[in-house]
C-alpha cells in the first residue's frame, strides 16, 4: 500500500461506489418539485450524509441544485468538482447485470456511474479519508463539490458560481489521466433565416456530433442529385429518397468526420436560392476549421486551431434555423472569432444567436498546480505522457486555476456513458493513492514544501 491508502480504504471505497451507484440519478426534470430529479436530490442528500460521517462540513443549496462538503481551516479554498447524475442506461437489456445494482467481477465494479462520475468521486472522498486516518493538519480549506446536471445543461454548477465562493485552485476527477491543462471555449450558435418554399426539412441532430446521414424524400432530389453528381459528392437515390452518408465524430474533433447534412447542402444550393443555405455553404462548406468564416488565423500553441460543426438545419415554410457547435482557441478572445461570424451572417440576412457558452479552461504547464499534480502522477505510475489540451468539457472549466485530473488510467478501457460501464478495482487504488499524494502536498501543512 502506498503512504496513505489502506487496504481499508479500498473495500470501503468498493461498498461506497456500490451504494451511490444504487440512486437511479438519471436527469428527470422537475420530478416532486426537485430540479433534476428525486434520485438525483436524494444520491447528493446521501452523498452529503457520507460527507458528514467522515467529519466535514456540509451544505445543501436549498433548491437542490448543488451541494457540498469541506473540510480543513484556512484563506484558500481547494475545489474537488465531481458530479452524481448519470447518463440514461440505454438497452437495459444488455446490461449483464442490472446497471443500478453495481456487481464485483473480474477484477471490476460494473454500473452506471463507476466510471463517469461516482466512482471517481468517491476514490477523491476515500482519499482524503486515507488522510484524515493519518491525523494531517491542513493550510486551505478543502471543498468537495457536487454538481447535478453534469451531464445535460450545467445548470448546477453554474447556480453555485452565480451564489457561492470560487476555489482558488482544484481539480476534477472527471476525466481521464495524465491530466487536462487545457480545454477550447465552447460556443452553440443558433443562426435563423427566412423560410423555405421549395423543401421542409430537418436534418442531423444534437450540437456534440457530425450528422453521418441524411435521408430526404422530396420532389426536387433529382435536380440536388445531379448538383452533387457535379460537385463529386457520393450519394444513393432510390424510390425518390435521396441518401448521403457521412462520418460521425464527436463535435470536438469535427475536423475528422464528414458532415451528410453540409454535403446535401452544397447540392441544394445549387439548385434554391436561399439566404441560410447559401451562407452555410458559402462561407463553411465543408471546411470544418471555417476558414472563410473567421480566417486561417483563429489557432494558438496551446489548443489548436477552431472547430466548427454544422450539427442541424431545419427548413421550414415560415423560418429557417441552423444550429453549430464551435471549439475555440484557449489563447484567443472569443469576440474576435464570433464578430466575424455575426458580420457575414448579416451580409446574408442571417441571424445570429447564441445559445450556450462555456469559457474556456487554460492553466499554465508551469503552474504549482499542473507540476505537483503530474509529478506525483508520473511517481505513482511511471507514465510520463505530457499533460494534454482538449476540446472537451469537464466542470474544471467553471472556475480560474482549475484542471481536469483522472481518474481514468490510459491502460484501461473507456466505458463512461456505455452499456455494461464499469471501473477496474486496480484503476481504483493507483487513482486513490494519487489522489491522497496530490492533496497531501496541495492542502496540508505537511505536504507543503
Ligand atoms: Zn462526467
Amino acid at each position: 500500500m502506498g503512504q496513505f491508502v489502506e487496504e481499508s480504504h479500498l473495500t470501503e471505497c468498493y461498498q461506497a461506489i456500490k451504494h451511490v451507484v444504487s440512486f437511479p440519478s438519471v436527469c428527470n426534470e422537475g420530478e416532486n418539485g426537485t430540479p433534476f430529479g428525486q434520485a438525483i436530490q436524494d444520491c447528493l442528500e446521501d452523498t452529503l450524509e457520507l460527507c458528514k460521517s467522515l467529519g466535514m462540513r456540509t451544505y445543501i443549496d436549498p433548491e437542490g441544485y448543488y451541494g457540498y462538503a469541506e473540510i480543513g481551516e484556512g484563506e484558500e479554498l481547494f475545489a474537488v468538482l465531481c458530479h452524481l447524475d448519470v447518463v440514461p442506461v440505454g438497452d437495459e437489456s444488455k446490461w449483464t447485470t442490472p446497471p443500478f445494482e453495481a456487481n464485483i467481477r473480474d477484477g471490476r465494479i460494473y454500473g452506471r456511474g463507476t466510471q463517469d462520475d461516482k466512482g471517481p468521486t468517491m476514490i477523491a472522498l476515500y482519499a482524503l479519508k486515507s488522510l484524515l486516518d493519518k491525523d494531517v493538519t491542513f493550510n486551505k480549506r478543502l471543498r468537495f463539490i457536487f454538481g447535478t446536471d453534469e451531464e445535460t445543461l450545467w445548470r448546477c454548477l453554474n447556480r453555485y458560481a452565480e451564489k457561492e465562493e470560487k476555489a482558488t485552485m482544484g481539480f476534477a476527477p472527471d476525466s481521464g489521466f495524465p491530466l487536462t491543462f487545457a480545454e477550447k471555449k465552447l460556443l452553440q450558435v443558433k443562426l435563423h433565416g427566412p423560410g423555405c418554399e421549395q423543401v421542409q426539412a430537418d436534418l442531423g441532430g444534437a450540437f456534440n456530433m457530425v450528422p453521418d446521414e441524411v435521408l430526404i424524400e422530396d420532389p426536387i432530389n433529382e435536380k440536388v442529385a445531379e448538383a452533387l453528381s457535379k460537385k463529386d459528392i457520393p450519394y444513393d437515390l432510390e424510390d425518390g429518397k435521396l441518401h448521403i452518408k457521412g462520418k460521425s465524430v464527436h463535435s470536438k474533433d469535427s475536423d475528422q468526420g464528414i458532415n451528410a447534412v453540409m454535403r446535401y447542402l452544397i447540392g441544394l444550393n445549387e439548385v434554391i436560392d436561399h439566404p441560410l443555405v447559401k451562407f452555410l455553404v458559402e462561407k463553411i462548406g465543408e471546411n470544418a476549421l471555417a476558414y472563410d468564416l473567421v480566417g486561417t488565423d483563429k489557432k494558438d500553441d496551446v489548443s489548436g486551431p477552431l472547430t466548427l460543426n454544422v450539427a442541424r438545419v431545419t427548413l421550414d415554410k415560415d423560418h429557417s434555423e441552423a444550429c453549430l457547435d464551435l471549439r475555440m482557441p484557449v489563447k484567443i478572445e472569443k469576440d474576435e472569432m464570433t464578430q466575424p461570424i455575426i458580420d457575414k451572417a448579416k451580409e446574408y440576412g442571417v441571424e445570429y444567436e447564441e445559445f450556450d457558452y462555456l469559457d474556456s479552461l487554460y492553466v499554465p504547464l508551469d503552474s504549482k498546480l499542473v507540476t505537483t499534480l503530474l509529478n506525483v502522477y508520473r511517481e505513482h505510475t511511471g507514465d510520463m505522457t505530457e499533460a494534454i489540451s482538449s476540446g472537451g468539457a469537464t466542470f474544471a472549466r467553471t472556475m480560474d486555476n482549475c484542471v481536469a485530473f483522472g481518474a481514468h488510467l490510459p491502460q484501461y478501457e473507456e466505458t463512461e456513458h456505455q452499456i455494461n460501464e464499469f471501473i477496474e478495482l486496480d484503476n481504483v487504488k493507483v487513482a486513490m493513492e494519487i489522489y491522497a499524494d496530490a492533496l497531501y502536498q496541495l492542502v496540508t501543512v505537511e505536504g507543503e514544501k
